[in-house]
């Protein structure tokens, strides 16, 4: 079989090793940091740990087949209702339903008139926009109070410009309060890093950074790597951005963020006992804190892990605070919310390549770095950062089930030649 070289151990490079190492190719993975990607936990000293920022795996009955069954090789999935808040006024004793529900209209001193208001908005319509979209269906005050100022901090870009194809997967408006994920969400009993290291264990992993590649007419013969080593393979996958690989002058943005993993001693919890995670649409700099009570792990009462959230551009304010600045900033926030709170451990972890832009100018620069990329006949790309979508585990684990298709039928028609 020949040899294939897979760049990144994320969800979408251990996903497909696993399945191309079952076809019986041998495959090495290189990492420049370590398994698991976004995936990886934050480790407390305590012992305790967390997703950096939840990791939830959602997924209907057709794609169950593949994703659920894939990680129910490796783990046991429990199914999980998850639900979130939001904090429009900013003040924890005041939630309101996420997915914003009909009912939080009740909260407002104008509700007469916002119910006017959405008696003449359009609905659910299509539409390129983000804003266009969530007006037409919630309307003018609604969008203004729960989602305006969460866009713009959450991407950084003016909600104006935000397109693709994910708003009516994202945004609902149900008439009262409903669980996130109303097709059904899971959480894994074991880790993410210990499930992704299994899918690879029969696998070659060297750890370093994959710097460029060397190049054979419409091949790639080799890739070359930090250490200033060449690694040599029949065929090649990445999983990494791809302006990383071809010589180009052009860069491609991504948002990203910030996450502080906190344990907690804390006089109470922050949320009501059944919601898992808050939103924050509002001036605090970070968007959602989430409490991971939901892990199979047993704190003891009154402690907690919590992740706060911070969206940032690699270089700006918030992204380049020191460590000790996001743990001052939740427990300032906590302080001022009346929970009186001790921080027993805390860890930042840095995520610069968290969300592609769905921005047409962003996505088209992509393209064209892409096409370059995707000109040479032996190399194969997924995941998130590598195809430049806004997408989630369960659509990643659907490319590897295609890329390694794509692959098979490639050494097949090659092996014909
Ligand atoms: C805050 C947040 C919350 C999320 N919540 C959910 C959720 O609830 N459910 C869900 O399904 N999805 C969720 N996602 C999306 C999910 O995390 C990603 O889609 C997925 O983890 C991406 O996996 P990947 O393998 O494509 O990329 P990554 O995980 O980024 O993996 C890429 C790997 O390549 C390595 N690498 C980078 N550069 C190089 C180089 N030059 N050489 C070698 N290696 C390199 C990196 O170190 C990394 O390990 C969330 C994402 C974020 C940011």
């Amino acid at each position: 079989m020949p040899e294939i070289t897979v760049i990144g151990a994320g969800v979408a490079g251990c996903s497909l090793s696993y399945l191309l190492d079952q076809e019986g190719f041998d495959v090495t993975i290189v990492e420049k940091d370590a398994v698991g990607g976004l995936l990886r936990e934050i480790e407390f000293e305590t012992g305790y740990h967390c997703d950096s920022a939840p990791h939830l795996l959602f997924f209907d009955e057709e794609e169950e087949a593949i994703v659920g069954d894939l990680f129910s090789e490796f783990t046991q999935l429990e199914p999980h209702e998850f639900y979130a808040a939001t904090y429009p006024r900013g003040k924890l004793s005041d939630p309101h339903h996420y997915p914003v529900s009909k009912q939080n209209i009740d909260k407002w001193d104008d509700a007469d008139a916002i119910r006017e208001e959405l008696a003449e908005a359009p609905g659910k319509t299509d539409a390129e926009y983000f804003e266009e979209y969530m007006k037409n269906q919630v309307g003018e005050t609604l969008y203004n109070r729960y989602n305006k100022d969460y866009t713009e901090k959450h991407w950084g870009i003016d909600p104006k410009r935000i397109t693709g194809d994910w708003f009516d997967f994202k945004i609902s408006f149900p008439d009262e309060e409903q669980e996130f994920f109303g097709d059904g969400a899971y959480y894994p009993d074991d880790k993410y890093t210990d499930i992704l290291q299994s899918m690879i264990a029969d696998c070659d992993v060297v750890f370093d950074g994959v710097t460029g590649l060397e190049t054979d007419g419409d091949r790639i013969s080799a890739i070359e790597t930090e250490s200033g080593d060449r690694i040599n393979s029949d065929l090649f996958v990445s999983t990494i951005d791809p302006s990383i690989l071809v010589d180009t002058s052009e860069s491609l943005n991504y948002r990203s963020m910030v996450i502080l993993g906190a344990h907690i001693e804390a006089s109470e919890r922050l949320f009501p006992d059944h919601v898992d995670w808050g939103y924050f649409p509002n001036h605090y700099d970070f968007t959602r804190i989430t409490d991971y009570k939901f892990i199979p792990q047993s704190t003891p009462d009154g402690e907690y892990i919590l992740t706060t959230e911070f969206p940032s551009f690699i270089g700006d304010e918030v992204w380049s605070n020191s460590e000790e600045w996001y743990s001052e900033y939740l427990m300032d926030f906590l302080d001022e919310q009346g929970i009186n709170a001790t921080l027993l451990d805390a860890e930042v972890r840095r995520a610069p390549r968290a969300y592609p832009l769905p921005v047409t100018e962003e996505i088209d620069t992509f393209e064209r770095i892409n096409d370059r990329l995707s000109a040479y006949e032996n190399m194969f790309n997924l995941g998130r950062v590598s195809t430049y979508e806004y997408i989630w585990i369960k659509d990643i684990v659907q490319q590897a089930y295609e890329t390694r298709d794509d692959i098979l039928e490639y050494v097949q028609q090659s092996t014909a030649d």
